[in-house]
């Protein structure tokens, strides 16, 4: 076995025991309450005793790093993915700081999570009240006065954001440019005008908060651009480009998680056949057991497809149609999971299965995120016929 392997079978191993202690009992009690974990629960003191701000969660290096977190998302969603989205971490915002970041800007914004002083969030937003599938409409302002820029503006279900220390805003210097206006920009979230509006009610993936805030006249530094005014030069929808690459690296880590999901959903019903139907009632048993390969069948070829479009990340290739691909794929998987295994467990279904009722509350989400299922369908017939078929 490979060290990288090795690596990754400690990190999974350590995602389990943290899934099992904290993320399973924590998510179904933030689903109960209906509201997140808060910030200073000891959970997360926890982690930041144990020193996860300095080393990460799980152990291991950077090598192959968005394989791992593939591999070792798909654990945590397993046991609660409301409360993975949780963890401590620059989380969706680090994305575009990495990609679109000069290294004074990487060092200066992500730095500071390796600080052993407290838990650290970061947050991205990009959808609007106007602006969700169509990103080009977004019509958050960008202007420049001086050395500062101005923001102004409304962003909505921006997740961990409201308690992040900053978050990736993404900003139009002319709306009437599309998306050749985009500029991406780290707002901290102590900056005078940035005005805290509501977590929202949600559904389901209850244990983190995704939350609405505007910006009034939110002044900031030139250096809070991302990449500074040259990364924006020459090439027009750069701002815009920067965000797609970042969703391009985060679909497959957000379309495990609906594998990890189904994997949860396989396991519950399995634990049910055990128990009520034991070895000598036959018929029924192995009926049951049949329904459930079915689940095994999505889920590993979820698995695969998830795996195959983060190569490409890590490898630094186009992985657009991968990860398309691989998020249209997933979020139906752990569906259809989900209702054979109420199907197994039968009238204990109908009777009121907590945990299966929440997980098909909790996987509706991966159909939104990140791309809605009739947006990834759209990229996929742009890359197969080279044109903007489906409408
Ligand atoms: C729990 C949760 C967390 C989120 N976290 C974040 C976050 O951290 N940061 C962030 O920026 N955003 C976040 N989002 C927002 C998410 O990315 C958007 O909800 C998503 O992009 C869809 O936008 P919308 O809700 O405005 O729906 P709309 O874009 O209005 O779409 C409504 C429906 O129309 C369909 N549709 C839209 N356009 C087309 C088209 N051209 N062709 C065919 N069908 C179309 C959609 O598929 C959808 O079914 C989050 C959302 C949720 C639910």
């Amino acid at each position: 076995m490979s060290a990288f392997e090795d690596d990754l079978r400690a990190a999974v191993g350590r995602m389990r025991d943290v899934g099992r202690t904290w993320l399973r009992p924590l998510g179904e009690e933030a689903d109960r309450l209906g509201r997140p974990i808060p910030p200073d629960h000891e959970f997360f003191t926890m982690l930041v005793r144990e020193g996860v701000m300095r080393r990460g969660l799980t152990p291991g290096g950077s090598e192959r790093r968005t394989v791992r977190n593939v591999v070792v998302g798909e654990e945590g969603a397993y046991w609660d993915r409301g409360a993975l989205v949780t963890l401590p971490g620059p989380g969706l915002g680090g994305a575009p700081v990495r990609k679109m970041g000069t290294p004074e800007q990487r060092e200066r914004f992500l730095a500071p999570f390796r600080s052993e002083d407290r838990p650290r969030w970061a947050a991205f937003a990009m959808t609007e009240p106007g602006a969700g599938s169509d990103v080009a409409r977004i019509a958050m302002r960008a202007d420049r006065d001086g050395d500062e820029w101005v923001l102004n503006g409304q962003k909505m279900y921006s997740s961990n954001s409201g308690r992040a220390d900053w978050v990736v805003v993404f900003a139009t210097v002319d709306p009437s440019a599309g998306r050749n206006g985009h500029r991406a920009f780290v707002v901290e979230r102590d900056r005078p005008g940035f005005v805290f509006l509501r977590n929202e009610a949600k559904m389901g993936v209850r244990a983190y908060e995704t939350s609405s805030f505007v910006l009034e006249d939110c002044r900031l530094p030139a250096d809070n651009l991302l990449g500074g005014d040259a990364y924006y030069e020459g090439r027009a929808n750069r701002g815009f480009g920067g965000a797609m690459e970042t969703f391009n690296a985060t679909r497959p880590i957000v379309a495990v998680h609906a594998v990890g999901i189904a994997r949860s959903a396989l396991d519950h019903a399995r634990a049910f056949v055990d128990t009520e139907f034991p070895a000598h009632a036959t018929r029924r048993r192995r009926r049951a057991l049949e329904r459930l390969v079915e689940i095994r069948r999505g889920i590993e070829q979820g698995r695969r497809l998830c795996i195959r479009a983060a190569e490409l990340v890590d490898a630094g290739r186009p992985n657009a149609l991968e990860a398309s691909v691989a998020k249209l794929y997933c979020p139906p998987v752990a569906l259809a999971a989900i209702r054979t295994a109420q199907d197994v467990v039968g009238d204990a279904g109908v009777r009121r299965d907590r945990f299966l009722e929440k997980l098909t509350r909790d996987v509706k989400m991966l159909d939104i995120g990140e791309g809605t299922q009739q947006i990834q369908r759209r990229v996929i017939a742009r890359h197969i016929v080279g044109a903007d078929v489906v409408r």
